[in-house]
């Protein structure tokens, strides 16, 4: 629903509504808030609510470090799990110089470029995606554990599913907030847990994964458990993903979708499908953003490692589920809850959009000798980045910079550490 600056002005005052806060999200994927009080709603609606981003990592250090946060009207909502007296709304921003001109660090901004160029062609990206994540028990003195007490595994049902309740409890607020989900289930692991929603324009989809993660995690730590999307948090059972289904459309119909050919998928589709196989390991390194997040890559639990598609193989690294007409719609199976989703749908729009472009076909359908591997951790995803120029062209030099510098920083400090499991296997023995 969108409303105006005026609907909205209303809707704080008729609702109570006593702060807002204004979100956005860094390059890293966090998102970040202020909150302000309901009465200087109106001067950050004329864009004078200034931020020092010289504080944010990511964002510009020294020269211009002011910057204002522009309010996206579209994405005004009440926030159910605040106070219902002294209510906290919010708006997602964009972040503008104080010339006036968009940041082109701030991810959001980075998405709407590439839907923009899309949308000069007559397309626009639709999306969904399914969130896995754990609710695990915190300890006496409310510190996250691993530690989940259920036994429960695929699509059991209560009693012994534990989350139930919370689980009903997410699906039932983000309802609520208007955002209709496809399904939510049990997943595969001990109080592992999923949320699909239904698709939305990439734009919207992006900023509903945002807010649904805080939401998760608001509405678990009620019921005294602690949500996490961390990739792999624990060895021997299943990861989480958030798998991601793509659709284009031009003139309100799927172009994925083409009834006289054997498998109802058209040229495009394919095409935009070998767009996203050449440039996936590029991509890596932000579907994938985390040391961690190669531990789920690589151990199997039907987490791809593995450049393939498939039509009916699960742990492909993308799969073309059955669904055809306006369903029609390609999977990407390898990012993780970690990754940025706004940077995450510019780079495969953009990739596949490539594909489309210059009509490319994909490799053979399924695994052979030759199937390439992702890359196996944080390190070879960096190198694959910063070789594949597709990533520059899409996110800038500054950007990419940053990023890496950050990225690296992570790494070695993981090389730094010294694991248990090494202790274990080589202190004795050697
Ligand atoms: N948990 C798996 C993953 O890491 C996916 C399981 C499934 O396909 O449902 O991607
Ligand atoms: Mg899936």
């Amino acid at each position: 629903e969108q409303y105006s600056r005026e609907e909205i002005l209303n809707i704080v005052e008729e609702e109570d509504v006593e702060f807002i806060r204004l979100q956005f999200t860094d390059m890293f994927g966090t998102m970040k808030n202020i909150a302000i009080p309901a009465g200087k709603l109106p001067k950050a609606m004329d864009d004078r609510c200034i931020i020092d981003a010289s504080s944010i990592e990511g964002f510009i250090r020294t020269e211009e470090s002011e910057m204002y946060l522009r309010p996206d009207l579209a994405t005004f909502s009440i926030l159910p799990w605040r106070p219902q007296q002294g209510k906290v709304a919010r708006l997602i921003c964009d972040l503008i110089r104080t010339d006036g001109t968009p940041y082109e660090g701030s991810p959001r901004y980075l998405l709407k470029e590439v839907l923009k160029k899309a949308e000069s062609l007559g397309y626009t990206l639709k999306v969904n995606t399914e969130c896995e994540f754990f609710l695990f028990h915190t300890d006496d003195n409310g510190i996250p554990t691993t530690i989940t007490h259920e036994r429960a595994g695929y699509l059991d049902l209560s009693p012994v599913d534990l989350g139930e309740n919370a689980r009903r409890d997410i699906v039932l607020t983000l309802e609520e907030m208007g955002y209709e989900v496809e399904s939510s289930r049990h997943q595969i692991a001990p109080g592992q847990h999923e949320v699909e929603f239904c698709m939305d324009d990439a734009l919207e989809t992006a900023d509903k994964i945002m807010t649904v993660k805080t939401a998760i995690r608001t509405i678990a730590k009620r019921h005294g458990l602690h949500a996490t999307f961390m990739p792999k948090p624990k060895a021997g059972v299943d990861g989480s993903g958030m798998h991601i289904h793509l659709s284009l459309f031009k003139d309100g119909k799927n172009v994925f979708y083409d009834p006289d050919s054997e498998d109802g998928l058209s040229s495009d589709a394919y095409a935009f499908l070998a767009g996203i196989l050449k440039h996936i390991k590029g991509m890596t390194a932000f579907c994938n953003p985390l040391v961690n997040s190669y531990k789920r890559l690589t151990t199997g639990f039907e987490a791809p490692s593995q450049i393939y598609w498939s039509k009916s193989e699960r742990a492909s690294l993308v799969k073309i589920p059955f669904q055809r007409g306006q369903e029609t719609r390609i999977e990407l199976r390898s990012p993780d809850g970690a990754a940025n989703p706004y940077v995450v749908f510019a780079l495969c729009l953009a990739a596949g959009l490539e594909g489309t472009e210059e009509q490319m076909k994909p490799q053979k359908e399924g695994r052979t000798e030759e199937t390439e591997l992702l890359p196996t951790n944080l390190s070879e995803a960096l190198k694959a980045m910063k070789e594949d120029p597709l990533m520059e062209e899409i996110l800038g030099r500054r950007f990419l910079k940053i990023y890496n510098q950050a990225k690296e920083k992570e790494w070695m400090s993981y090389m730094e550490q010294i694991s248990m499991w090494e202790l274990e296997q080589y202190l004795y023995k050697i």
